[in-house]
């Protein structure tokens, strides 16, 4: 990683809330904010453990040892520094690293047509949409050359899922969508379409931002969300799927609001089924759920592609029924 990264995610992590995750206490303070406790990295009988929050950095009076949040982790894990380097990204999120993956993606899709037309396909038109999702486009065999560069280890990288198990670049002739620590990887040729980073999918899309509305669509796919935000619905959010995972039901619940389930049409019904559960789920916890229906084999996405406007979603808003 190179020194500007490494810089970057030290600032991320106070050292103060690390060893104190770790279990660390604080004796006394010392002056100049610093404090003093006893030492997690030898057998320590009197506090000669030295943490400065403002510099970020530690010492120990008794084993001498001292550094930043890095040379900590090295010495409390007793791991190589690029192992460090991994659970300290590990242990924020991984945010910096798929920050800049997002960026290096990002500037990809314009220079490939054949993703920038596929996203036209699929009704993202205007490029105000593609700038508020940070959509990118992963061609495949340069994110591993890149990231390398900046210093990247290759265990971080495959740990992350961002390389495969014989270390080429995971996403490949994708258009990659940046979720709350994950990433989204849409096929542009259709043989497995769906592919997401190892772990957790985040909580809702834009969950933030539809926090405090009090009527909040939600849709299954991201495409979906992106046909209704760019037609002018900014009280949008999607799940990544018909089924939520517990934080994001949660986060729909978390006040009093109107939820419009706009989930897929499909002919086999299971959208509509989907709906159904998550309308009554909804209900049991006190949030007013009203099932959206769209003409028979659409999704919203199609809907919009197809020719559908604002003021016909809005009269479909408005015939939802419970
Ligand atoms: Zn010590």
């Amino acid at each position: 990683m190179n020194r500007k990264a490494l810089d970057e995610l030290k600032q991320r992590i106070p050292l103060l809330d690390y060893v104190q995750a770790h279990g660390w206490q604080q004796a006394r303070p010392i002056g100049f904010g610093r404090i003093l406790g006893l030492c997690p990295l030898h057998t320590d009988h009197k506090p000669s453990f030295l943490v400065d929050p403002n510099k970020n950095l530690f010492f120990c009076y008794g084993c001498r040892r001292g550094g930043d949040v890095i040379r900590f982790a090295e010495l409390y894990h007793q791991v190589e520094f690029p192992q460090a380097v991994a659970l300290l990204l590990e242990w924020c999120g991984l945010a910096p690293l798929l920050d800049q993956v997002t960026d290096f993606y990002r500037i990809q899709l314009f220079r490939h047509g054949d993703a920038v037309s596929y996203l036209h396909d699929r009704g993202l038109r205007s490029p105000e949409v593609i700038d508020h999702m940070r959509i990118g486009y992963a061609p495949g065999r340069c994110l591993r050359g890149w990231l390398t560069q900046l210093g990247y280890p290759t265990s971080v990288l495959r740990h992350a899922g961002l390389l495969n198990a014989i270390g080429n670049d995971a996403f490949t002739h994708r258009v990659v969508f940046p979720l709350e620590g994950n990433l989204y990887g849409r096929s542009v040729r259709n043989s497995s379409p769906h592919l997401f980073l190892p772990g957790s999918k985040g909580g809702l899309y834009a969950g933030e931002q539809v926090r405090r509305a009090p009527e909040v669509i939600l849709v299954e796919g991201l495409f979906d969300y992106a046909v209704l935000w760019q037609a002018g619905f900014r009280n949008v959010t999607c799940s990544m799927g018909s089924h939520l995972n517990a934080r994001q039901f949660q986060q729909l619940c978390d006040g009093p609001r109107t939820v419009y389930l706009a989930f897929d049409s499909d002919a086999n019904q299971s959208g509509q089924q989907a709906a159904q559960w998550m309308s009554r789920r909804l209900w049991a916890q006190g949030v007013t759920a009203r099932r959206v229906s769209l003409p028979d084999a659409d999704d919203p996405n199609s809907f919009f592609v197809q020719g559908g406007d604002a003021d016909q979603f809005q009269r479909l808003l408005e015939a939802a029924h419970p």
